[in-house]
């Protein structure tokens, strides 16, 4: 019994095999399909400055949402484009998205900027760089409005990393290290890469509040970041009590489910706007970020 038993055990993992990688190919034509189509679009999530609760801006995040009505996450996609050679073309819809849906609001708020995320490949190449200039041109969308986010899975080679990243803030941009924290080699970079702003991952904003208490890793990271001369942004902010600490620790910006999800267009201009109005009195005495 136990050899049978054995060799359907491995008939049935092989089958299973077969069965994924038969399901990621067709998800790669499907993706491929999807961007030759424009079915990929933007959501926006608010970042919003903690000392007046004002919204300075939103990161853009893409989404795909098959014929069928289902949605893909894209931290399921976007390695999936990677690996397959189809991430320039989703960065350029992106950069192409973000100019039509959000001309009008940078324009009105001139102290608003949109966060794009680049792939390694995007920092590698540097063609995300034209392709924005290209695209912006015309626009009224200016430079500074403009902010790339790059995790340090693009900083895998980093002299190019650094060239691509300064080409960046000559341009105009402010460059921001995402998911800091999570990494081998976090802070090589930090002292290595021209940044801006360092958004610290939401596994360490998790830890506050919490029975664990917080990590103690955070407030040093908060602290490096200050030294260094970076804005701080904290993801994934869930509760009021993070909020009060972080505040405390005086982090400028936040983004989380606490102020908002990534909305769709109008929703998030809508709720910029609603913002602006309530809040826009306390930012008065503060100082304009870059
Ligand atoms: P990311 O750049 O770190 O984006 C933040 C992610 O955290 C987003 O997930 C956002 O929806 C989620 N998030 C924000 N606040 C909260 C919160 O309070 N609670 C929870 N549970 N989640 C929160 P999303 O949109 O699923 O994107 C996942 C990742 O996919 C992004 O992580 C980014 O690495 C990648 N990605 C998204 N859009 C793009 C894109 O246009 N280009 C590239 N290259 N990558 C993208
Ligand atoms: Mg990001
Ligand atoms: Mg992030
Ligand atoms: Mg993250």
């Amino acid at each position: 019994l136990f050899v049978p038993l054995g060799l359907l055990m491995a008939a049935a993992g092989a089958g299973l095999v077969i069965w994924l990688s038969r399901r990621r190919l067709s998800m790669r034509g499907e993706l491929r399909i999807a961007i030759r189509r424009r079915e990929l679009y933007l959501h926006y999530q608010p970042i919003i400055e903690l000392d007046t609760g004002i919204c300075v801006g939103a990161e853009a995040l893409v989404r795909w949402q098959r014929p069928d009505g289902t949605q893909v996450r894209p931290d399921l996609f976007i390695p999936l484009a990677e690996e397959a050679g189809m991430i320039a073309a989703i960065t350029d819809l992106v950069i192409e998205n973000v100019v039509a849906d959000m001309r009008e609001l940078l324009a009105e708020d001139r102290s608003a900027h949109i966060a794009i995320n680049l792939a390694a490949e995007d920092i590698s190449s540097g063609r995300a760089l034209k392709v924005i200039s290209q695209r912006m041109a015309g626009s009224g969308i200016l430079p500074q409005q403009i902010w790339l986010e790059a995790t340090e899975h693009g900083f895998l080679d980093i002299d190019r990393a650094r060239t691509m990243l300064a080409a960046a803030r000559r341009a105009g941009h402010s460059v921001a290290i995402d998911d800091f924290g999570v990494g081998y080699s976090s802070l090589q970079y930090l002292q290595q890469l021209p940044l801006d702003a360092l958004k610290i991952d939401k596994s360490f904003i998790d830890a506050i509040g919490t029975e664990s208490a917080t990590s103690p890793v955070t407030p040093h990271i908060i602290g490096m970041a200050r030294e260094l001369g970076l804005w701080v942004v904290a993801e994934g902010v869930e509760t009021e009590a993070q909020l009060a600490y972080l505040h405390s620790q005086h982090v400028q910006f936040g983004q989380g489910w606490l102020f908002s999800r990534p909305l769709p267009r109008d929703e998030f201009i809508a709720f910029h706007r609603k913002r602006q109005q309530q809040y826009g009195a306390a930012r008065e005495h503060m100082q304009n970020p870059r």
